[in-house]
């Protein structure tokens, strides 16, 4: 359980950006940069869970990777209008779904039963990776979905799909071992 109040964690949020703000005073963030546009080198379509930030695990800066994170890493209509968006838009020519390891979102697929109506449409997204691997345990599982998950960003965009077949955009997925902080590359 989170060690904070609301309040508590509000002001803990406030003093974190307080510390944010010393450094892009320092100049570490380039923010002039930033306000010209943005130019990220790949997209991240991951998982919401707080253990797998793209951004530190690839030790990358603001602006560098664009970054689309919902729990289990589910190729949405939202999230696939995202992809869309940085590879139309901003010329973005690596697309990365990352699985990673002890996914709550994959667990609750695997366990089924009823987890209320939004909860319940995710875990149709996850299900199919459920079903393709049943002999699995969950990093299988999740493993699979992240596969499946980049499958539907072709299937279901014609943009994506287009994109892809010209070779003007590499489709890849990987899994994300937050206890070593390896990400393995498929
Ligand atoms: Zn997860």
């Amino acid at each position: 359980m989170p060690r904070f109040s609301n309040a508590a964690a509000l002001e803990w949020l406030r003093d974190g950006n307080q510390r944010f703000l010393e450094r892009v005073k320092a100049d570490e963030h380039r923010p002039a940069d930033l306000v010209r546009g943005q130019d990220p080198e790949a997209v991240v379509l991951g998982c919401a869970d707080s253990r797998v930030p793209p951004e530190i695990v690839f030790d990358v800066g603001l602006g560098e990777l664009f970054v689309i994170r919902v729990a289990g890493g589910v190729a949405n209509t939202a999230s696939i209008a995202s992809v869309e968006y940085a590879v139309t838009q901003l010329g973005t020519r690596l697309v990365v779904v990352l699985a990673h390891e002890k996914c709550g979102a994959v667990s609750a697929a695997i366990q089924g039963g009823d987890a209320g109506r939004n909860l319940n449409r995710l875990m149709e997204y996850i299900e199919p990776a459920v079903q393709r691997c049943h002999e699995g345990d969950v990093n299988d599982v999740a493993r699979m979905n992240a596969k499946l998950n980049a499958e539907r960003l072709v299937a279901e965009s014609e943009i994506l799909r287009e994109a892809a077949e010209s070779g003007d955009l590499r489709i890849a997925t990987a899994f994300h071992r937050f206890t070593t902080g390896a990400v393995e590359f498929d």
